[in-house]
Order: C-alpha cells, then sequence, then structure tokens
C-alpha cells in the first residue's frame, strides 16, 4: 500500500463518543446516525438497550444471553467517504468508570441534550472529562419534536452550567410541537423537513437561500418574521464562528434537531463530520505521536470479560493511534516485555463482529486477552518502548468493606478481586497497618458493586459480604514523603494506600478535605490519580 493511501485512510476517520444523561436519546440519536450511513435499513433495529437502565437483574441476563455486549462498545461505518467509528459509551442509568475511559479513546464528543431537560447531572460530569483532555465538544439539543425550554435559554444554560461558549450552527424553525426545520446559518439556508414515518426512514425535505420568498408562504408570515428576528439577534448577540477553538473544545458548535423524527439529523451529521478532527496526535513518553507515523502504536482502553461462565476469555479494547495494523501481526507488549501475535483481532461493525484484516489509527480493535493485559497497556510495532500516557483513575463515589463469607475460599477471593480491578471493573484500598486482611472496594456507580457480587459468585465462586462505607470522596495525596502515622487528618477521614500503593484519604464530607488541606501545607491532594 503507498504511503498517499494510507494517510487518506487516517484521515477520512472520525472517531468519537456520545455523551448524554440516561434518556436524552443517546441511544435513538446512534441508530439514526446508522440509518443515514446506511449500516442499518430501518430504525429501530438496533436492539433497545432500554431493559438494562430498569434492573440490574436484567442486565446482568441481557449480558449473560449476549456472552458480551461488545456489539455496543464501538460501531464502525462509513458515510461519504468518512470511516467513522462511534464508541458507546453505556447506557445505564448507573454509569461507571468504564463509561469514563471510553472518553480517552475518543478523538470528539457529541453531547445529547434534552430540550425541556437541559443541562443534567450525568451530561456534567461526562463533559467534565472531555474538557479535561481539550478534545472538541459537539452539542445536539434533542426532542425538538416535543415542548422545551427556549433554545435562547438553553444556550445560555450550556454557557452557565457547563462553563463552554456556545455557536448555535443552526437554528429550529418552530418549537413546542410545531418544529418544522432548521435555518443553516453557515450557508443561510433553510431546510424545512417533511414527516412521515416516525423516523423510521430517511426524511426528505426542501431547502433554499433563507432570502426566498417561498419560505414566507411555507412558514406563514408569523413563524417567518420570529426567525427573521431571532437570526438578526444571534448575529448580534452571539459568540463568532471560530474554528480553532471548537478544535481546542473552547467553543461548542450547538445544533437542533430531533432523532426521533430525524429531524435535523443529517445536517448535524454532515456539518459534525465535516468539522471535526480526524485522529488526534497523542502524549506519550517520547512526546506526541502522530497518527501518520507508519510505527503501528495502540493503548488498552477497556476490557471486557465475558459474562457467560461457559467462556472466560476477555477481550481488551485497543485504540489504534499511529501505523497500519494487519492481521495476525507481532507487537511489543511494553510493560511486559514480551513480543505478542494479535492473531484474532476483531472489529465491531454496525450489527457484527468480524474479523478483521487491517485497521487504521482511529479505529479500535478487540483481541483476545489470556490475562496478559492491564488497563493503559501499550502496544508497539517497532522496539521504541513508546508507553501512552497512564489512563486516569477515575474518583470512585461509593466504598464498601468486602469480605469472603466463607474464610476457606480467601485465596479464590483475592484472585477474583485482583482480576476485576485489573480489568478496571473496581478500584481497590487497603489500610496501611492492616493490609489484604481488609479489602475497600471503591466504585464510580453502585452498580459496579453488583457487578462484583455477581461475578465472584459465576466465576469464582465466593459469595461475598458487604458493608457500605461512608465516605464520599477520594483525594490521591502528593507529597514528597507520606508518613500515615504523623499525616494530619480529621476525625471522620480514613487514610488508605491504592493498588499502586499510592496514599490515599477518603473523605465524608468536603468541610474535611479543606481542613485536611489547611492542615497539610506540603501536600496536594487530587481527585485523579493516573494509572501506570
Ligand atoms: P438514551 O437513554 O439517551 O440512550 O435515550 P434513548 O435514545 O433510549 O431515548 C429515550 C426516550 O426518548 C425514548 O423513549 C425515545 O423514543 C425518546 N426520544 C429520543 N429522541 C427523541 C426525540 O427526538 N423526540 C421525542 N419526542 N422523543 C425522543
Amino acid at each position: 500500500m503507498t504511503l498517499d493511501r494510507f494517510i487518506d485512510e487516517v484521515k477520512r476517520r472520525r472517531t468519537f463518543a456520545i455523551i448524554s444523561h440516561p434518556d436524552a436519546g443517546k441511544t435513538t440519536l446512534t441508530e439514526k446516525l446508522l440509518l443515514y450511513g446506511g449500516a442499518i435499513r430501518l430504525a429501530g433495529s438496533v436492539k433497545s438497550r432500554k431493559t438494562q437502565k430498569h434492573a440490574v437483574s436484567d442486565w446482568m441476563e441481557i449480558e449473560k444471553q449476549r456472552g458480551i455486549s461488545v456489539t455496543s462498545s464501538v460501531l464502525q461505518f462509513n458515510y461519504n467517504n468518512y470511516c467513522i467509528n462511534i464508541l458507546d459509551t453505556p447506557g445505564h442509568q448507573d454509569f461507571s468508570e468504564d463509561t469514563y475511559r471510553t472518553l480517552v479513546a475518543a478523538d470528539s464528543a457529541v453531547m445529547v441534550i434534552d430540550c425541556a431537560k437541559g443541562v443534567e447531572a450525568q451530561t456534567k460530569k461526562l463533559f467534565h472529562v472531555c474538557k479535561m483532555r481539550n478534545i472538541p465538544i459537539f452539542t445536539f439539543v434533542n426532542k425538538l419534536d416535543r415542548a422545551g425550554k427556549d433554545p435562547f435559554e438553553l444556550m445560555e444554560e450550556i454557557e452557565q452550567v457547563l462553563g463552554i461558549r456556545s455557536y448555535p450552527m443552526n437554528w429550529p424553525i418552530g418549537t413546542d410541537g410545531n418544529f418544522k426545520g432548521v435555518y443553516n446559518r453557515i450557508d443561510n439556508q433553510i431546510e424545512l423537513f417533511e414527516g412521515g414515518n416516525h423516523g423510521q426512514s430517511v426524511v426528505s425535505s426542501v431547502s433554499g437561500e433563507v432570502s426566498d420568498p417561498v419560505f414566507k408562504d411555507l412558514l406563514g408570515e408569523h413563524l417567518h418574521k420570529q426567525l427573521m428576528d431571532e437570526i438578526e439577534l444571534l448575529d448580534i448577540a452571539g459568540d463568532d464562528f471560530d474554528l480553532n477553538k471548537i478544535l481546542k473544545g473552547e467553543l461548542t458548535p450547538v445544533f437542533f434537531g430531533s432523532a426521533m423524527t430525524n429531524f435535523g439529523v443529517q445536517p448535524f451529521l454532515e456539518s459534525f463530520l465535516e468539522i471535526t478532527t480526524p485522529p488526534l496526535a497523542r502524549q506519550s513518553n517520547l512526546g506526541l505521536i502522530d497518527p501518520e507515523t507508519q510505527n503501528f502504536t495502540g493503548f488498552v482502553f477497556k476490557i471486557q470479560a465475558n459474562m457467560n461462565p461457559a467462556h472466560r476469555d476477555r477481550i481488551a479494547f485497543i485504540r489504534i493511534c499511529s501505523g497500519k495494523f494487519e492481521k495476525g501481526m507481532a507487537v511489543n507488549h511494553v510493560r511486559a516485555k514480551k513480543v505478542i501475535k494479535l492473531s484474532q483481532p476483531q472489529q465491531f461493525l454496525a450489527q457484527d463482529r468480524a474479523v478483521v484484516e487491517e485497521a487504521y489509527p482511529g479505529d479500535i480493535i478487540g483481541v483476545h486477552d489470556p490475562g496478559i493485559f492491564n488497563i493503559g497497556d501499550t502496544l508497539c510495532q517497532d522496539a521504541s518502548k513508546i508507553k501512552y500516557e497512564g489512563i486516569p483513575v477515575f474518583a470512585p463515589e461509593h466504598f464498601a468493606k468486602v469480605f469472603a463469607k466463607d474464610s476457606m475460599k480467601r485465596k479464590q477471593f483475592l484472585k477474583g478481586v485482583d482480576q476485576l480491578s485489573e480489568e478496571g471493573a473496581i478500584q481497590v484500598f487497603k489500610r496501611p497497618h492492616v493490609g489484604v486482611e481488609e479489602l475497600i472496594i471503591g466504585v464510580v456507580g453502585v452498580l459496579q458493586f453488583e457487578v462484583l457480587e455477581y461475578r465472584l459468585k459465576n466465576e469464582y465462586g465466593v459469595d461475598i459480604q458487604m458493608q457500605q462505607l461512608p465516605y464520599k470522596y477520594i483525594r490521591w495525596v502528593e507529597t514528597e514523603k507520606f508518613d500515615p502515622d504523623t499525616f494530619s487528618i480529621t476525625m471522620d477521614t480514613l487514610i488508605v494506600e491504592d493498588q499502586d500503593d499510592k496514599p490515599v484519604l477518603l473523605f465524608q464530607n468536603e468541610w474535611s478535605i479543606q481542613k485536611v488541606e489547611e492542615r497539610n501545607k506540603n501536600a496536594v491532594l487530587k481527585d485523579i490519580s493516573s494509572r501506570n
């Protein structure tokens, strides 16, 4: 293959995650993007994942029946010569660390907001992880077919609550159940959609210059005047379009639409693909690595074990960062100092998983993991010992003491806990003078506790007992020398160590964090740590 073709392949990749608070419409929008990409024929064929949200037991059943839920982890399809990889952040009401880590593999994010609800709690959390990485963040304001907040009010809310400037790329024409179309600010075009079969297929539309008198007739005097006034207001009051700021994640382009009826989906998709970035260079111990470098490199951002007890295999998800991947290639596993052959790599096409012959930067491949990978591991083709920056360990918000009910099963218990922690499903902490005799498990979402209980029982035959602890905040302590016996804390604070024996504090309230900071001026308390 020529170098030119390789570079073309890299440049046409778009790898992004869709983030939202549950029920804002992430699944529906994903499905509609697949519909427009021609990857599915009738919307509705992406299985509803609704049941996962209601009860943990349902979720377990689904995972068990499917064996593994990888098909929903990443979807690849083509649209106009773009090759699109959508990383799905798990849709559980109760999300987990996985959700956060997936964002590390994305080059940009699409934030879906329900126009009636505005910016919700989970959107805020996910937004902040994207912001940390300075990746472009696009906003899709959804459910415009229904009554919702005023679009100006929504823009203001995004800016106030999230602290990011916004630029409406298009503007809705008709709201509150009377959504007729959008006005595209970049090319001054109006696009009116024609309703039909409840969004099951691509909608047709009429479009033209905003100045075309036909729109006065089509919209009616009142709506037309309202639109003209709003356009004027936007031009006077808003921020300017600034591609540079968008690419640095300082300005979010905002689109209005309705994923359910397909209104506004295609204008969003086309504009998003054009503006957003192809695979980004990544930071490593050897500096920034350009995706167009010939040396194949990638890192593991997610490990998923098979929930089916009959097959205990695990799949490691690798984000390709540079070079071309070819099936069967031998690569260096940098941390383990081993050469391994990636022989059955899989890729996840819109509906199936298939063995992949070749893949490019921006793509995600899944490889069978016989227990050799950790989250954050780097793979590379040459002997350069490159290591990508560690994937952050996110702050758990729930803690529990966990024991094996049967003390004879202690060995299996420790083995299971160890493995789940390597997968990144839980975080394990020890008390300084107590050690593994008493383990404290921390999780980002409480669902992870149930997964822990279920998997220890099913995969290791261990029944566990959990005792919830009152801690809500975690801080990693950075100081020259940490002595747990002399470090000054408040009564309700607990000192523990993480898997790498780094000192960690668990707090019940923010007041104590402040006190401890005041009393230990030489220490820095951080709410995020880094693996490796
Ligand atoms: P997710 O939890 O963010 O993945 O949300 P879903 O895509 O599952 O959507 C949640 C609910 O909102 C479902 O009942 C959808 O049918 C509905 N929904 C999604 N998009 C729209 C929309 O554009 N308009 C309306 N009225 N409902 C929508």
